[in-house]
């Protein structure tokens, strides 16, 4: 058992609740008590006790648009077509087996040190990433990086042949799911293949929709729909998609994401970054449609942290509709945990008994949170989107198991992961020629 006790405990569940001086009690995988004051159960010798004085305890946060990365700083100006043809696209069909482990080892150990404890993960070769989320500890969703035959990236058959090789590995924590790149690159044919391929293997999906106008028209063009509309006709849709950027959605798309229960994954500092434009998440929540967040890469948004995206996710809005009540922290963090984990159907994204162990405990013993006044739970609230970054989490534990504590890995070495992932970089340049 872990015992975490003195902490601020802000649970995310149904109520709210946020418990001063609480404790949370992880028993193998699952939770086991959260609440007020000490814990009162018995603590037998060999039990971890945590004391969280000083810090928040709260659930994992959910990255539920991510993609892998072996590169960033290249392309940095260019729009989202030309980047991903420029490097994306080249730097993706040179992987090899070990430059995708480490590429993923290194990803994910940015996540977990800025408090992340799952990811919905397209990228490629997933046996190799599986093995790097096994290795370190996180959950990971993992889907292929699918499109049409002619632009050599993947096929079904590999995602089929890799939810053969890796669903259900790592105790469970990994799981595979149907991935689809982009319209562009894709046929209504493809989506209803995949749908089907879906339901076959009885997982989910993963796609891209409505991320850039340049998308938008191009769906037009070669299919006289837009390319939500394409995704609903060709049955893609469903609670069991995860739909990411929604940038340019049309009333009917929005409506149509709504009558399938798709989830919807927000990247608002990607969008930004890439001049992708502004999502109409407050259209969205309005009709009922559930919002995560995603960061969406390293290569469009140049870190993994989901702090910043959570600013981001209010700030964007608020500016472009010159509304200040928009997007208060409250739902943020409730968009960055729990909204998460509905829409890839897990049981986290809160402190309620019952669900995994995945827990965060971020410390408020630094300046992003002073002045900070006790017992005051808005102030926190605010405070943990609008004032802090990743770098204020201490300890990250995923399924009852600690992979980081005091800002240390445990579970990889660190300095070896950055050395793998720079060294990765650096073949891949040298087979794409840049
Ligand atoms: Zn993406």
């Amino acid at each position: 058992m872990i015992v975490i006790e003195n902490g601020t405990v802000l649970t995310v569940d149904d109520a709210g609740q946020v418990w001063f001086g609480g404790h949370v009690v992880l028993d193998g995988d699952r939770i086991a008590a959260v609440g007020p004051g000490p814990y009162q159960g018995p603590v037998r010798a060999g039990d971890t006790v945590i004391d969280a004085a000083g810090m928040v305890v709260m659930p994992g946060l959910i990255d539920l648009h991510f993609h892998t990365a072996v590169g960033k700083g290249y392309c940095d100006h260019l729009p989202l077509c030309e980047s991903l043809e420029q490097f994306w696209y080249p730097s993706i069909r040179a992987l090899d087996a070990e430059t995708a482990y480490w590429a993923a080892a290194a990803s994910y150990a940015e996540s977990i040190k800025n408090g992340v404890t799952t990811v919905n993960d397209m990228y490629r070769r997933l046996p190799d990433l599986g093995r790097a989320a096994a290795d370190i500890g996180i959950r990971a969703v993992l889907s292929n990086d699918v499109a049409l035959d002619e632009h050599r990236l993947d096929t079904l058959q590999d995602n089929q042949d890799a939810h053969d090789a890796v669903h259900g590995a790592g105790d469970g924590r990994i799981e595979v799911r149907v991935g689809i790149e982009w319209l562009p690159l894709a046929s209504p044919e493809l989506l209803r293949d995949a749908r089907a391929l879906a339901d076959d293997l009885g997982t989910g999906i993963h796609v891209h929709l409505n991320e850039s106008l340049t998308e938008v028209e191009n769906s037009k063009e070669r299919f006289g729909q837009r390319p939500t509309e394409v995704a609903y006709e060709a049955g893609l849709l469903g609670p069991d998609c995860v739909a990411a950027h929604c940038v340019w959605l049309s009333g009917t798309e929005i409506a149509m994401m709504r009558e399938t229960g798709t989830h919807i994954a927000h990247c608002p500092s990607s969008n930004a970054k890439l001049g992708n434009g502004v999502a109409r998440v407050p259209e969205m929540q309005a009709a009922g449609i559930n919002v995560g967040l995603g960061h969406d890469a390293a290569e469009s948004t140049n870190n993994c942290d989901l702090f910043e995206v959570m600013k981001f996710a209010s700030l964007i809005h608020r500016a472009a509709r010159v509304d200040a009540g928009l997007q208060q922290a409250p739902d943020v963090i409730r968009m960055a945990t729990r909204n998460g984990a509905a829409a890839l159907g897990h049981r986290t994204g809160q402190l309620t008994a019952g669900y995994k162990a995945d827990v965060i405990l971020v410390d408020t013993r630094n300046v992003m949170f002073t002045p900070l006044i006790p017992g005051n739970a808005d102030q926190l609230y605010s405070h943990l989107v609008f004032a802090a970054n990743g770098s204020a989490v201490d300890t990250t534990i995923v399924d009852g198991r600690i992979l980081m504590r005091g800002r240390q890995l445990l579970t990889m070495d660190e300095p070896e992961i950055l050395r793998q992932a720079n060294a990765g970089l650096t073949r891949v340049l040298s087979r794409i020629g840049s």
